[in-house]
């Protein structure tokens, strides 16, 4: 049982943004950005290998949802999901991670320095 569990099943508390039949979006308990939004199904998969075509096409619409109640959708966003231990997934619970509020770096994936390694 993963705390995404206990959350699905509203167990533990989360700061809710959003939720419909199928899915449950809640602001990350560490945000990585000025906005950071998971979204979860309430249907368990471990993660983007696991998972159904039905349960990531409610997915997809809550993130829709999501982006148009935080604005998000006007200037844009990032979407991950982290698969696995190389994908650095700690939660092995499917979920995205939604990312905005502002001009997002991509350090992991260009040749600039990395502003999380110290030098
Ligand atoms: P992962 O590394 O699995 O892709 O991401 C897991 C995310 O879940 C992390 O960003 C972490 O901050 C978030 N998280 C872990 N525990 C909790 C919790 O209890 N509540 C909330 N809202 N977020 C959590």
């Amino acid at each position: 049982m993963t705390v995404f569990h206990k959350i699905a099943k509203g167990e533990i508390p989360c700061n809710k943004v959003y939720e419909d039949e199928f899915t449950l979006a809640f602001h990350d308990i560490n945000p990585k950005a000025p906005i950071h939004i998971l979204v979860i199904p309430k249907l368990f998969a471990t993660d983007l290998q696991d998972v159904d075509d039905n349960t990531l096409a409610h997915m997809h619409k809550a993130v829709k949802e999501v982006a148009r109640l935080t604005g998000l959708d006007k200037n844009g966003y990032r979407l991950i999901s982290n698969v696995g231990k190389d994908g650095g997934q700690e939660v092995p619970y499917i979920h995205f991670h939604i990312l905005g509020g502002k001009k997002l770096k991509w350090p992991h994936l260009t040749d600039e320095p990395d502003p999380h390694k110290s030098l």
